[in-house]
């Protein structure tokens, strides 16, 4: 069934009753040419641009959960372009532009909105290393503007400029940045491969790999065996432990990060602002209620939970900002497990075991990252070279020293 206005009035005619499922709930079959471990946005999109764009369509996404259970679902939205590296910045654009195209790529609304990403500056050395950063996007053929203290007032007249810890300098913005309704993404992805014949396979976990020869043969799963020509983990925060299953150490660690959401308000903020003084970011949802976020909780976990510590932290900043912010309730917040790399960038390339794909690495930007990094790892899976804008992102870099530490921060997660 295709989503129009036209298939829109003929339900409304109907009474709704003729609505389809979005995908199908489909049973794991012996055999596949690509198996994904993992049904988040990365395992959602590779399966929607193998078969959209290289035909290969005996193709499953095994899901240990239900689909959006995993960090797909519980991210903060955003996305942007305004990277610094050359290996980050192709690539980031590269998804920004597929983000453009996506709702008639998949017919889906995934409320796509434009609607500017700005970094708040609060010293001149800050203003220099954006002015830098902006240069740099501007070369690579991204936008970006940077704005002044009162032109950053204009957009955003109720936060604190004067008399906070670190009084506002300006902003660097990047018009073209957003944010997306982030399980309509998963649901939109999946529909778009189900369509081409992907089987979704939902509560079915991945419990081992089977390697023979040094080539992969299939999965073990809760469901039982399921044999495959290329297997492909797109699993984030568990990432590490289903590498361990192919007996491999990643350059990776697992930490949470949480996010908040407040009641909902009328509209108040019109774009995603970022505190650049202190680790804390906020937008409004369609909904009306204020997202936002800030640092990982500072210690290893696979539970999709946080603790207190960072929310007094996350909640120190917002009032900084914005001290009106003390006005208003929360309603809700939880936690995702992240997949944080050793220098802050992601890893889209072959592993050691032939016929083993590895996506990982996305640390928590890995949401703006979906459409590329699933058309980049369908990509290396069906022609078995990387694609041009992802050839950075490459495991050996961590014994190569070639890292792209987009931060320059080395390999402390908590800075990345
Ligand atoms: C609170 C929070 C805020 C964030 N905000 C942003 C943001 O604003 N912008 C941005 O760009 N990024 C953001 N991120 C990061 C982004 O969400 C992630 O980097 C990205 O979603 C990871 O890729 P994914 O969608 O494929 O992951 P997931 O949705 O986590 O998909 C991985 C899937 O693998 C499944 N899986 C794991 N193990 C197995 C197994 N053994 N067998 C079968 N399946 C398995 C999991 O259940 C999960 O569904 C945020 C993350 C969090 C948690």
């Amino acid at each position: 069934m295709r989503y129009s206005i036209f298939s829109l009035a003929a339900q409304t005619l109907a009474g709704h009753r003729g609505w389809k499922p979005a995908w199908r709930d489909a049973a794991p079959k012996a055999e596949y040419d690509v198996l994904i471990i993992g049904g988040g946005g990365h395992g959602l999109a590779t399966a929607h641009y193998l078969a959209s764009r290289h035909g290969i369509t005996n193709v499953a996404v095994i899901e240990k959960g239900y689909i959006g259970s995993g960090n797909v679902g519980r991210n903060t939205t955003i996305i942007r372009s305004n990277y610094l590296l050359p290996g980050n910045t192709p690539f980031y654009e590269h998804s920004l532009k597929l983000w453009e195209g996506l709702e008639q790529d998949i017919n889906y609304n995934a409320m796509v909105s434009q609607r500017g990403v700005l970094n708040l500056y609060h010293s001149d050395a800050q203003r220099d290393a954006y002015a830098r950063r902006g240069n740099a996007m501007r070369l690579a053929g991204v936008d970006a503007d940077l704005l002044d203290r009162e032109q950053v007032r204009a957009m955003v007249p109720f936060l604190n400029y004067e008399t906070g810890r670190f009084p506002i300098q300006g902003g660097l913005l990047q018009k073209r940045g957003g944010s997306v309704r982030h399980d309509a993404v998963a649901w939109g992805y999946a529909r778009a491969a189900d369509q081409r014949g992907v089987d979704i396979v939902q509560n079915c976990e991945v419990t081992g790999l089977t390697i023979a020869n040094g080539r992969i043969t299939g999965v073990e799963t809760s469901r039982g065996p399921i044999r495959a020509k290329k297997v492909a983990l797109a699993v984030a925060g568990n990432s590490s432990r289903l590498a361990a299953m192919a007996g491999m150490r990643l350059p990776i660690e697992t930490h949470v990060l949480q996010a908040f959401v407040s009641e909902g308000l009328k509209p108040v903020i019109d774009n995603v602002v970022t505190y650049g003084a202190g680790h804390f970011y906020i937008s409004q949802s369609d909904k009306g209620g204020l997202v936002f976020g800030g640092d990982i909780d500072g210690y290893n976990s696979y539970a999709q939970r946080g603790n207190l510590p960072v929310i007094e932290d996350v909640m120190e900043s917002a009032m900084g900002l914005w001290p009106g912010l003390g006005r208003i309730r929360m309603l809700r917040h939880w936690g995702g497990v992240m997949d944080m790399s050793m220098d802050g960038s992601p890893i889209i390339d072959h592993t050691p075991v032939d016929g083993l794909y590895l996506n990982a690495g996305w640390c928590y930007g890995g949401f703006k990252a979906t459409p590329a990094s699933g058309f980049c790892f369908a990509h290396l899976i069906a022609r078995d070279e990387p694609h041009p804008v992802a050839t950075a992102f490459r495991l050996d870099r961590f014994a190569t020293g070639r890292v792209i530490d987009e931060k320059g921060a080395g390999a402390q997660p908590n800075l990345h």
